[in-house]
């Protein structure tokens, strides 16, 4: 028998491929082809197979799997790896992957809800701690970050990413990809990172989740690409295609995205999985007979692992006999797949994932809780904050917490959640009830259920649309108290995969409970928990006082709770639109002008007659406790050239009494290009703590490849010409400047 185990130490990049080639000259095309093969946990590998897995387990054993996807713990992924490591010929181990997409047991805030910290640091350590989490688990690879930019509320999974902006998308996909992977591979505390879904996803048509996608080429390389870019650049070990076609071709069957782009011009070494299935949806799609052309198409595209489609299994042997496509191309995924379990030590220890002790130390502990604490508060974004009814003052001596989901301390840990972790979080009421100052009396009234029913993947969810009969207690409760602090929003399965909504509002019947609820008692903070920019239009006309906290995970209720009394003074700015209608989405701010544009209110042309045109709430908004002001902006020379950068520094003064953070955001115009461009742009950002009364000096430093985009000529460059500057607290509120750019 032949044994594959060699030492994965401090590789060198010749040492490493060598390795890999001497692993991949012993193995058998049906070997290599197992390598491809990722299965699901479709029966509990600590026992006997159910019926009809019988086969499966069989191919693990003679090393004929991969990878296995949702084996979770150490009992089980370590079975399922002495099953493999035991009784294949050459012991290749086996790589667990899993969705820990904002946690495993310890839930952190869902993605959409901590880029709105705009804290790369904060979403690096939750990374890791998530990592952390999971390795201990004995999962060694997650399907995270998704780095796909999204414009469309409706799109459930917009929860998912980081919002609109392909900048901020790209830096905070570089932050978690650091935090999964670390420096330092080997480390057992290390995992894979997966950059996905390559490419589109977030553009489905209409919000309708796997939809259509139809996407020009300036759109896909300035939009869609720029963060997988970052995200291979940043060394990200692998990469997910996605279920979408864009303009008639699936992404997992794309030879552009896959090969050309990303194997050959970025040069990237990582290996691509399917979405689940999507190989052989691709028969679905119409443009493959059947699993044997389903996996011709993403083969030959550069797809190298087939996560549960069954087509690479059954089929590739035969194309290759047949003369279709040639081993070569085999063995290039077959190269990938093992590099990276190579880089990760997996040869020199299949077992690094399976540490019970560490599972036991790591999983849900202390320092992981008072991370997701950290996190959560500095998610939260104040969108307004009239009347001083923030943070709360100590007059006030009842408290009544309204609504379906102040008492929820499950929908806190939104979708994607990891693994058993139902009703663990601490909900908006405990967090108030354990904050209050003393002698403060807090009350409760539910007012109404929000869902009801089934909450199960693929079907609609069942919401509570007639039942008022709370309302009665909560309009007393709301007129006993000095303040309300009304909790409302989405269910944590109103958002993520499958959970697209053409209606943005509340829902059920929570748009009249607010109204009732205001009208008993005015001083209302309404705290919206929800995973995606929702329709409030009414309540920030008339409720004095927001706080978005998403859906912020173990920590909620209390994260939610220190910004209310002012232990904490909230920073978190919108890392996406918030529209005024559904009718408005996709919205996003950078947009680019028509030929008919307009100012943004009161426009001729481009606008619609029932609606303004621009956002309720817009990118990069959110206040403080405090106030900045912002001004002096100033630029290190009216014009640069390529290896001169220009730097623009502005003061921003905290004007008010307390000692806040500030994002300052730095945008960019080309204003006349070979192709047309978005009327700003983000190219920076620094969050900075300022103290009450104190002034910053904040400097950018703008360079040839800030300005640079996918020009007229299909390539990436800047273009000599006049460009615009803006400095703000959000993508609105802006100084501005001016400069030219030479192109020498
Ligand atoms: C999702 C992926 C996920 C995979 C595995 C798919 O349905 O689109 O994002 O990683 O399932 O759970």
């Amino acid at each position: 028998m032949i044994s594959v185990r060699l030492s994965a130490q401090s590789l060198s990049k010749t040492k490493l491929e060598a390795k890999v080639d001497s692993v991949l000259s012993l193995m058998t095309l049906e070997e290599k082809i197992g390598q491809m093969v990722q299965y699901s946990a479709s029966w509990d590998v600590t026992g006997p197979p159910t019926a009809g897995n019988e086969n499966r387990l069989e191919n693990l054993k003679r090393g004929l799997v991969g990878s296995m996807l949702n084996v979770t713990g150490v009992k089980a992924t370590k079975e399922a790896q002495r099953l493999n490591m035991e009784n294949s010929r050459l012991k290749i181990p086996l790589i667990f992957g899993y969705d820990v997409i904002h946690g495993y047991k310890t839930l952190f805030p869902i993605p959409l809800g901590e880029s709105a910290s705009w804290d790369l640091d904060i979403m690096e350590r939750t990374a890791r701690a998530a990592a952390r989490e999971s390795a201990a688990a004995g999962i060694g690879w997650t399907f995270a970050p998704m780095v796909d930019v999204s414009r469309d509320a409706r799109w459930g999974r917009i929860m998912e990413g980081a919002g609109e902006d392909p900048f901020l998308v790209a830096k905070i996909g570089v932050a978690r990809v650091k935090g999964f992977q670390t420096d330092d591979l080997t480390s057992p505390t290390a995992i894979a990172a997966c950059a996905k879904h390559f490419a589109g996803y977030g553009f489905a048509e209409a919000g309708r989740d796997y939809n259509t996608v139809n996407l020009g080429m300036s759109e896909l390389h300035n939009t869609i690409l720029p963060p997988f870019k970052a995200a291979a650049d940043a060394g990200v070990l692998t990469f997910m295609n996605s279920f979408n076609e864009i303009d008639g071709i699936p992404s997992t069957g794309n030879p552009y995205l896959q090969r050309e782009i990303l194997k050959e011009e970025w040069n990237y070494k990582g290996f691509i999985v399917s979405d689940w299935g999507s190989i052989s949806e691709m028969i679905a799609h119409g443009v493959a007979e059947n699993h044997k052309e389903a996996a011709y198409i993403a083969l030959t595209a550069g797809s190298d692992m087939d996560m549960e489609g069954n087509a690479y299994e059954t089929s590739i042997e035969d194309l290759i006999k047949e003369g279709r496509v040639s081993e070569t191309l085999v063995d290039d995924a077959v190269k990938r797949i093992l590099r990276v379990k190579f880089q990760l030590g997996l040869f020199d220890d299949p077992y690094k994932y399976c540490d019970a002790k560490a599972e036991k130390k790591e999983l849900y502990s202390k320092e992981n809780q008072q991370l997701s604490l950290e996190a959560g508060k500095k998610s939260i974004v104040l969108l307004k904050n009239e009347n001083a009814l923030l943070p709360i003052a100590s007059k006030v001596k009842t408290i009544a917490v309204i609504g379906p989901l102040a008492d929820d301390n499950d929908s806190p840990l939104g979708n994607w959640r990891g693994q058993g972790v139902s009703n663990s979080a601490v909900s908006v009421l405990e967090g108030i009830r354990r904050y209050a100052p003393k002698g403060t009396k807090v009350t409760y009234a539910k007012g109404a259920d929000l869902s009801i029913g089934e909450r199960s993947f693929l079907k609609h969810m069942t919401i509570n649309e007639t039942d008022t009969s709370g309302f009665g207690k909560a309009v007393e409760t709301a007129k006993e108290a000095d303040l309300v602090i009304l909790v409302v929003g989405e269910d944590a399965f109103q958002t993520g995969e499958a959970r697209s909504q053409t209606d943005i509002g509340f829902a059920g019947v929570q748009d009249e409970l607010i109204k009732v609820v205001y009208k008993a008692n005015s001083n209302v903070v309404m705290v919206l928990m929800n995973g995606r920019p929702m329709d409030i239009s009414w309540s920030a006309a008339n409720i004095p006082t927001i706080l978005e906290s998403w859906l912020l995970g173990s920590q909620h209720g209390n994260a939610v709770a220190e910004v209310l009394f002012g232990k904490y003074n909230p920073s978190g700015k919108l890392p996406v639109s918030f529209p005024r209608s559904v009718g408005q989405e996709p919205l996003y701010y950078n947009q680019k002008n028509t030929g008919r544009p307009g100012p943004i209110e009161d426009v001729t042309y481009s606008h619609y007659v029932d609606e303004r045109r621009d956002a309720l709430y817009p990118f990069g908004y959110g206040l403080s406790y405090t106030t900045f002001k912002y001004d002096n902006i100033s630029l290190s020379a009216s014009s640069f050239s390529e290896g001169e950068p220009l730097t623009v520094t502005v003061s921003v003064t905290n004007t008010g009494k307390l000692d806040g953070e500030e994002v300052v955001q730095l945008y960019l115009r080309d204003l006349v290009a070979s192709t047309t461009r978005p009327i700003k742009e983000l190219k920076g950002f620094e969050k900075v703590f300022i103290k009450a009364g104190e002034t910053k000096k904040v400097i950018f430093t703008i360079d040839r490849e800030l300005l640079s985009f996918y020009t007229r000529n299909k390539k990436w460059e800047a273009e000599s010409g006049d460009f615009k500057v803006f400095v703000g607290g959000n993508s609105v509120d802006v100084l501005e400047a001016s400069f030219k750019y030479k192109n020498e």
